[in-house]
């Protein structure tokens, strides 16, 4: 009788230990379960889609962007497009709402054009958003409808132009015109004789010009063809422009085989085409086959390969870099 009473006790306390071990086993799972749980509220991904984006999406969102704008997106209206946005080449992440609000307003245009508008400032009107560029001494200076120049703003290093490479009277800053010698000299081996019909321009001398041609053919024309004192590149100091010796008509320089050349090669010098043919709505200003602007080589190397005007260089590779 004593032995079967201990066999069922030592039963019994098996019976408990299974029943704690389990509870245990199930217990630790819970945890484990509930911490994985909370562990994955945590992620991007979780938030992305409590946030109304499909799990596809949340991934292309996580793929693109850094913790830090995931936590921007996740504080403005869930939009699908900006996996678009993101996407494109020259996509700045603190342009983003304004890309948004844009495509709002002009919802035909490609993702491609609104991110290039935008960063040259486009959803602003021409002279209604004045801003100061950065590095005003530097060949990568901005002057447009939207960065200006102090009315008292003079280039340090203007220097001649000798009369061999331009008519008289006409100035720019030492590196420009070092560049354009070295490329007047290959132009003329090839047999383009270049000349320089207009330079640095003061702010009082882009006045006087702008004053006469509102007299001439009134302000909403004059606009498109010449620049408000303190807009002009002129004042800059790095922008010539140029002709053949022969072919000195801005209505048909385009057509010439000097400026076929300069397309070709005045990037290898360090100077771009400033304003080209189908940009006006980037640049703001009609096609100019006759306004040359010094950059510097490297600059106008990736302007030439990336086939980007200037002033989305200097928005995405100078005003967006810290
Ligand atoms: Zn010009």
């Amino acid at each position: 009788m004593k032995k079967v009473k201990l066999k069922k006790e030592a039963e019994h306390k098996i019976f408990i230990g299974m029943a704690i071990l389990l509870f245990l086993i199930f217990g630790i799972m819970g945890i484990i379960k509930v911490r994985k749980e909370l562990n994955y509220q945590k992620t991007y991904e979780s938030k992305l889609i409590n946030y109304g984006y499909t799990l596809e999406e949340a991934t292309d969102l996580i793929n693109i962007f850094s913790d830090q704008e995931l936590d921007s997106i996740l504080t403005i209206t869930k939009d699908s497009k900006i996996i678009n946005l993101g996407n494109e080449k020259y996509f700045i992440f603190n342009n983003l709402e304004r890309y948004l609000t844009y495509l709002t307003n002009n919802p035909d245009i490609s993702f491609k054009d609104v991110v290039a508008l935008v960063n040259v400032n486009r959803d602003y009107e021409f002279y209604s958003h004045d801003l100061v560029g950065k590095n005003i001494d530097a060949s990568n200076i901005i002057v447009n409808k939207y960065y200006i120049l102090d009315e008292n703003y003079v280039p340090d290093d203007l220097v001649n132009i000798s009369l061999q490479y331009a008519y008289a009277g006409h100035k720019i800053k030492k590196e420009a015109l070092d560049a354009y010698v070295s490329m007047w000299h290959e132009a003329k081996d090839n047999g383009i004789q270049l000349i320089v019909n207009s330079s640095y321009r003061s702010y009082a001398e882009q006045k006087d010009i702008y004053d006469s041609y509102i007299i001439k053919y009134g302000q909403k024309k004059t606009d498109e063809m010449a620049a408000r004192p303190g807009y002009s590149e002129h004042q800059s100091g790095l922008v010539i422009d140029v002709f053949e010796i022969n072919n000195q008509k801005t209505g048909t320089f385009k057509d010439s085989v000097a400026y076929e050349w300069l397309k070709n090669n005045a990037y290898k010098f360090g100077f771009i085409e400033r304003y080209p043919e189908n940009k006006e709505n980037i640049t703001g200003y009609s096609f100019e086959s006759w306004h040359w602007r010094y950059v510097g080589k490297d600059v106008a190397k990736i302007i030439h390969d990336e086939d980007i005007t200037y002033d989305e260089y200097y928005a995405y590779y100078v005003e967006n870099q810290a």
